[in-house]
């Protein structure tokens, strides 16, 4: 799948964003901008309090703390393609013991809305996929279908396994575990609509804005904007 991103440039001078990283940063900036408390992210002291308390750090590639200091360093493209986004399980346990009180579970959200909307993610991405193939059985039947979506996941990400699996939901299907069936709820026409709207809502922003974070990290473009 092609990425909106223009690739990684540079060398550049300390200091210095390349355009490509200036626009995500914008774009970034943006989302942080409509997180109740977005703005403290550069009250970050590195404690790494965020990551000896997240119980899935083991799993990813740059720690809740490294994040914040990726974004410090102007490294958003990094941050978006990597793994750390996804795993995340959103327990929050790094915003409830932050001690200078940063959003970081709202803030991995916001790089994961980024990378969506971008599409900054491999092709095929199990995670992405997985999602979409809900989504899709809700609106269609206004409730998950596991066989329409365990088909859907796998058409869109390994078609294969789906076949090496098929013994498992037999027996899943014998035990009376998983159902050939589908079976659409009663007013479905009514959920739709109301997934129609809401749609169309937009995040709210945060009443109160706080201090630019772009005034206090200070990275410049290479075309002299911030
Ligand atoms: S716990 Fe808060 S202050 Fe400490 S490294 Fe993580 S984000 Fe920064
Ligand atoms: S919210 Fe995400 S990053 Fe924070 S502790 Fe939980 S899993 Fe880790």
């Amino acid at each position: 799948m092609a990425t909106h991103a223009t690739p990684l440039q540079g060398p550049v001078a300390p200091g210095v964003l390349p355009l490509s990283e200036a626009e995500l940063r914008h774009a970034f900036l943006a989302e942080v901008d409509r997180i109740p408390g977005g703005g403290r992210l550069n009250q970050c002291i590195q404690c790494g309090t965020c990551s000896g308390s997240c119980p899935v750090s083991y799993a990813m590639d740059f720690s809740p703390r490294q994040v914040v200091a990726l974004f410090r360093a102007g490294a958003i493209e990094t941050l978006l393609r990597s793994r750390t986004i996804w795993v995340c399980a959103s327990c929050y346990h790094c915003t409830v013991r932050c001690p200078a009180e940063i959003k970081i579970t709202d803030l991995l959200y916001a790089l994961k809305r980024l990378a969506i909307e971008r599409k900054i993610f491999p092709r095929r991405f199990p995670v992405y996929m997985l999602s979409e193939s809900f989504v899709d059985m809700v609106k269609t039947y206004g409730r998950n279908y596991e066989l329409g979506l365990l088909r859907k996941y796998f058409l869109r990400t390994r078609p294969g396994v789906m076949l090496r699996r098929m013994g498992e939901g037999l027996a899943l299907w014998r035990r009376r575990r998983l159902s050939f069936r589908a079976e659409r709820i009663k007013g479905i026409d009514g959920l739709r609509r109301m997934i129609k709207k809401a749609e169309t809502f937009d995040r709210p922003r945060e009443l109160v804005r706080k201090e630019r974070i772009t005034d206090v990290v200070g990275y410049q473009t290479l075309d002299g904007k911030q």
